[in-house]
C-alpha cells in the first residue's frame, strides 16, 4: 500500500520515523544488530499498518552505504550515493513487485489489470533476477505487495528463491492474510506483525493534515487500526470525495430500509462511490481504475457491515463503543427494525456482498441483492401498512 512509486515512504527520515510500529521495528533491529538479517522476511498486519513504509525504509538501511547507529538503534544514513538514489526511486538494487507490473511483462501487453497476482510477475521480476549481483550496494531488495494475492502456482515458482536466495538477497512479502500463504511459503520466512495503530495517533494524523469536523472521529474509529487507510480517505475528503457524508447517507438509508425502496437505494450507493472513484483515480494513478472500483464499492459495504454491527451492539445492549457514534440515534432507529437476529443475519450478508466484490460480480448486483435481503422483514410490515 502508499503509492505504487513509493515516493511517500522514500521522502521520509527513516526507519526512526515509522509511525507506531516500535515492536515490529524493534524486532527488526534486534536481526540487524546481530548480524543476521534473514534472507526472507513476511511483514503481516492489516492494510495500511505501516508495512509498506517500514518495508521501504528497512531496505534504504540494508541498501545504505554508511548505515547509523545511535542509541543501540540502525537506520540510513541518508546522505550517501545508495541513500540519494533510493529518495529518487530508481535505485538498480531495490525492486517493488506488485501485480499491475504484468503490463510490463513478456506476454502481458494489453491484458486487463490482474486480481490475483501473475505468475509471470513473479518470474520475470524477482526469480529471473535474483541472481544478478548488486549494482550500487552491498545487497539488492525485494518487495512484493499484495502477498495475499499470490496463488498456488506463483508461490510455487517463489519457493526455491525463498529457499536459497543468494547471500546478498533480501525479499519481503507484504501479506494482510497469512492464511492465505503455503506452510512452504512461510515457513521458510520470518514473519514480523504489524498491529492497529491507536484512534488517538490516527485523530491526530488527520487534524494535522487539515481535516475537522465529525468526520476525523469517524475516520479514527472506522479504521480499525490502519493509519494508511484513515489517511487516504482523509487526502479524497480533502479533495473533495464526500466520504463522510456518503457514510451518513448509508447509514441514514439503512435505517429507513423498506422492501419497496430497495432498488433506489442501490442506485445512491452506486452513484456514490462513483463520486468516490472519480477523485480516488486523479489521487492515485498507480491503481487500476478496476482496482479503485472494487475498493469504493467495498468501502460502502464496510460502512454498511459496521452500521449493522452497531445496531447488533445498541440492540443486544453488550457494548457502547460503537463505529458511527456520530449517528447514534439512527443506528438505534436501526437496531429498532432490525433486532438482534436480523442484524446478526446482515453483517453475514454484508460480509458474503464483500466477497462477491473481491470476486467482481456486478455491482448493481451485489448492491440489489444486500439491500433486498436486508429488507425482507419489511415485506410483512408494508404489506400490513399498505
Ligand atoms: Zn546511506
Amino acid at each position: 500500500m502508499g503509492g505504487r512509486s513509493g515516493s511517500e515512504g522514500v521522502r521520509m527520515m527513516g526507519l526512526r520515523d515509522v509511525f507506531c510500529q516500535e515492536r515490529a521495528i524493534d524486532m527488526l533491529q534486534k536481526a540487524y544488530a546481530c548480524g543476521r538479517v534473514p534472507h526472507a522476511y513476511i511483514f503481516a498486519g492489516a492494510d495500511g499498518v505501516g508495512r509498506f513504509t517500514t518495508a521501504l525504509q528497512w531496505a534504504r538501511l540494508l541498501l545504505c552505504h554508511k548505515p547509523v547507529v545511535a542509541g543501540g538503534f540502525a537506520d540510513s544514513c541518508g546522505v550517501c550515493e545508495s541513500c540519494r538514489i533510493f529518495a529518487g526511486g530508481a535505485h538498480p538494487d531495490f525492486a517493488h513487485v506488485y501485480k499491475e507490473l504484468r503490463e510490463y511483462t513478456k506476454d502481458g501487453k494489453g491484458k486487463a489489470a490482474p486480481v490475483e497476482m501473475p505468475i509471470d510477475v513473479i518470474r520475470e521480476f524477482l526469480v529471473d533476477k535474483i541472481t544478478a549481483r548488486p549494482a550500487l550496494s552491498p545487497r539488492r531488495v525485494f518487495v512484493v505487495s499484495e502477498g495475499e494475492k499470490l496463488n498456488n502456482a506463483s508461490q510455487n515458482c517463489l519457493l526455491k528463491s525463498l529457499e536459497e536466495p543468494p547471500d546478498f538477497c533480501h525479499i519481503i512479502l507484504l501479506c494482510t492474510r497469512l492464511e492465505r500463504l503455503l506452510p512452504t511459503t512461510r515457513s521458510r520466512c520470518q514473519i514480523v506483525r504489524f498491529g492497529p495503530v491507536a484512534v488517538e495517533r490516527i485523530t491526530q494524523k488527520l487534524r494535522e493534515m487539515g481535516l475537522a469536523g465529525p468526520a476525523v472521529e469517524f475516520f479514527g474509529r472506522f479504521a480499525a487500526g490502519s493509519i494508511g487507510r484513515a489517511c487516504r480517505w482523509g487526502r479524497l475528503e480533502l479533495d473533495g470525495a464526500g466520504i463522510y457524508e456518503a457514510k451518513k447517507a448509508i447509514v441514514q438509508s439503512l435505517a429507513q430500509l423498506r422492501y419497496g425502496g430497495c432498488l433506489d437505494a442501490a442506485e445512491r450507493w452506486i452513484a456514490m462511490g462513483k463520486q468516490i472513484a472519480a477523485v480516488w483515480e486523479k489521487a492515485d494513478e498507480g491503481i487500476s481504475k478496476s482496482d479503485i472500483n472494487r475498493r469504493c464499492q467495498g468501502l460502502l459495504l464496510e460502512m454498511a457491515v459496521t452500521a449493522i454491527n452497531d445496531a447488533m451492539k445498541l440492540a443486544l445492549g453488550v457494548a457502547d463503543d460503537i463505529v458511527h457514534a456520530d449517528q447514534r440515534g439512527v443506528i438505534q432507529q436501526l437496531a429498532g427494525w432490525m433486532g438482534p437476529e436480523g442484524c446478526g443475519a446482515g453483517v453475514t450478508e454484508g460480509y458474503e456482498a464483500m466477497r462477491w466484490v473481491e470476486s467482481s460480480v456486478n455491482e448493481k448486483l451485489i448492491f440489489e441483492h444486500l439491500l433486498l435481503k436486508l429488507a425482507e422483514p419489511t415485506i410483512m410490515a408494508d404489506r400490513a401498512a399498505g
